[in-house]
């Protein structure tokens, strides 16, 4: 959904926003050119486009102090982004915005083994944290499949999660601190190595956050030493109401594996041909992962596999071997582009109690068959966080909206379960126009009076996380 092209006075804004922003940064820091500009025009929420006013890449928390400073006294709004792999259209520009990219923050300015932190510039990507540690023996949690590419900054702004998060939590629960800074340009630093600050939880506050309060540039997290060994075992069970049930059961038991994840039928299909990692032809698999010494190992799965037996499984196989283990997880960490080569989908992100899966996860397929449309279940099944793929097709007349439509039921049907319309990929302008549905008017009204306090100008990444008539409100207030 292409936005309108902008007008006389936004292209007068432009000018003299860009000749106030071009001595503040290397020449080829700041991107006028159409053409470029484009390629910041989305996120991997790509049904939605709009080319931003100007798109600034910053080496220093410095130089994103002076660019905000210059945009607040500009009136002109910003959007920062980390790689622009958002599912919810967090990195969304409009027209009259500039893109403060932070991918050019990409340092380690301080690795600390005995009280085990790293402190890192926030452009660095997820996966390059745990590649800085990896070598003397420590990891960083939060694994989000595209950890590749997404930068901690996005990681924070979302309080993304991931497969392994059922045990170690999500980033908020290993985020120590942070360097912020405000759309006056204001640096302040919040937390820092220690486990807990005095004064207010600002830290809760900006993890989650969504490039509203501010623009985080550095970031301390907690690293953790790599577990003595894993080991994940395949579960096929021959409908996903019954994996649901598995899965309410091993969590009812108090047993906590490192990661439980969930597959119907379409996904396992996408990723075995995708990864070749041998899962077997069933209509629900569970990946369960554990791990400890081998003898804990041995402990758990056993535990876990006498559940399993309850609910007839028709497959039921450890792992044998580290090739196998990394095999298992490709295909896993590749379901959203595996997917993606066999249909057009949206990617949902509710979350649910998990004793609510069976019949949550029924439910869809009713809707699916309502709708007429497909849906492939791919999610973090221990947390209960889902995420139903609606499959569609972008080049049919009116899919892409009857697709939203069955989107929105399905959150509607997460909140009425007990659970709320994201887990881990964040609100954005995906779900603006839901959070009516989870927050009463007072509720909504609270969490707007934190951003007046952050935002008075209501400036950073607008149109994002409030429903829109309520933030156009609040900017034109
Ligand atoms: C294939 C695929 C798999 C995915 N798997 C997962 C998964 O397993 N778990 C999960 O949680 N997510 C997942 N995601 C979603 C996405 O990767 C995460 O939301 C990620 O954290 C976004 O990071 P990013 O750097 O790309 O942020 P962007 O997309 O650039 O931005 C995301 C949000 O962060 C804000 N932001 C960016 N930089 C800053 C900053 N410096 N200061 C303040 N705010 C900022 C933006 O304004 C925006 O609101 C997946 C996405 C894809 C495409």
């Amino acid at each position: 959904m292409e936005m309108p092209l902008p007008n006389a006075a936004v292209i007068g804004k432009r000018d003299r926003v860009v000749a106030r922003l071009a001595p503040l940064v290397a020449a080829d820091a700041l991107i006028t050119d159409e053409a470029e500009r484009r390629a910041y025009e989305c996120d991997a929420l790509t049904a939605y486009r709009c080319i931003p006013l100007a798109v600034v890449l910053p080496s220093t928390t410095e130089e994103v102090s002076a660019i905000l400073r210059v945009c607040h006294e500009e009136g002109v709004p910003v959007v920062p982004r980390g790689s622009g792999t958002s599912l919810a259209g967090g990195a969304l520009p409009t027209e009259d915005s500039v893109i403060l990219g932070v991918a050019r923050l990409r340092d380690v300015l301080e690795v600390n083994y005995d009280d085990r932190f790293i402190r890192v510039q926030s452009g660095m990507t997820n996966l390059s944290v745990t590649d800085a540690v990896e070598g003397d023996g420590f990891f960083y949690a939060p694994d989000p499949s595209s950890q590749l590419a997404c930068a901690i900054a996005g990681n924070i702004a979302m309080n993304s999660g991931g497969a392994h998060c059922l045990k170690y939590g999500v980033t908020t629960n290993n985020l120590l601190g942070v360097t912020l800074v405000l759309m006056d340009g204001t640096i302040i630093e919040i937390g820092g190595a220690h486990l807990d600050a005095a004064g207010y939880d600002l830290l809760g506050l900006v993890c989650g956050s969504e490039g509203q309060l501010g623009v985080v540039t550095e970031a301390t997290l907690r690293i953790l030493p790599k577990p003595e060994g894993a080991r994940p075992v395949l579960m096929g069970f021959d409908s996903n109401e019954v994996a649901g049930a598995c899965v309410s059961d091993i969590i009812k038991a108090g047993v906590l594996p490192v990661a439980i994840e969930f597959m119907d039928r379409p996904c396992i299909r996408a990723c075995e041909d995708f990864a070749k990692a041998g899962y077997p032809d069933c209509e629900a698999l569970l990946i369960v992962e554990v791990e400890g010494s081998e003898a804990e190992i041995d402990e758990q799965l056993g535990l876990i596999k006498q559940i399993a037996h309850r609910h007839n499984p028709v497959e039921l196989r450890e792992s044998q071997s580290e090739a196998e283990s990394k095999k298992i997880w490709l295909g896993r960490k590749s379901a959203f582009g595996a997917m993606g080569q066999i249909a057009d989908y949206m990617c949902l992100d509710g979350t649910i109690p998990v004793s609510s899966l069976p019949f949550v996860l029924r439910r869809i397929g009713e809707m699916s068959r309502e709708f007429g449309l497909g849906v492939a279940n791919v999610f973090h099944a221990g947390d209960g966080n889902m995420h139903p793929l609606i499959l569609y097709d972008a080049n049919k007349p009116g899919d892409l909206e009857l697709c939203e439509a069955f989107g929105a039921e399905i959150l509607k049907l997460c909140v009425e379960a007990g659970g709320c319309l994201t887990g881990e990929h964040g609100v954005g302008i995906e779900k603006r126009d839901l959070m009516n549905v989870q927050f009463a008017p007072a509720d909504l009204e609270a969490q707007m009076k934190v951003k007046d306090v952050f935002d008075p100008n209501w400036l950073l990444n607008p149109a994002k996380v409030f429903p829109l008539e309520s933030s156009a409100a609040r900017r034109a207030a």
